[in-house]
């Protein structure tokens, strides 16, 4: 049997819509679908690796990532501050098991986090 495509992946091949905000060679940028604050952009990388930690092996991928989200932070004009979020494993609220960094921004953030 063949394992049905990650969704991340799904959205990287065109076969999902996404509300994309900006994309590199390495990164995409999209809407999270369920925002959990005025601003919520999730920033995936283009290689499937199951979490930061993985992609941490690419670091080229990583850094590119973090500059992603850091200059879509200064677009969405996040200027007051912003959060960078990956939820690593079940216990931590993952859900797609392809690496992203959460943007959140907009209101404020109270910590710790829940
Ligand atoms: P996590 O729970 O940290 O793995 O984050 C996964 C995020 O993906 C959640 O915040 C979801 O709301 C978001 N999400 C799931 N499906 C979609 C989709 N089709 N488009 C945009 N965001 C999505």
């Amino acid at each position: 049997m063949i394992a049905p495509m990650c969704l991340f992946c799904r959205i990287l091949e065109g076969e999902m819509a996404a509300d994309v905000v900006r994309e590199t060679g390495l990164s995409l940028a999209f809407r999270d679908i369920n925002p959990q604050a005025p601003t919520h952009i999730l920033v995936i990388p283009r290689r499937h690796v199951a979490n930061l930690f993985e992609l941490a092996e690419y670091a080229g991928e990583l850094a590119d990532v973090v500059a992603l989200a850091g200059s879509i932070a200064e677009e969405e004009e996040l200027d007051k501050g912003y959060r960078l979020v990956a939820n690593t494993g079940s216990q931590a609220g993952q859900s797609v098991y392809h690496a992203h960094l959460h943007l959140l921004g907009g209101r404020d953030l109270g910590w710790p986090p829940g």
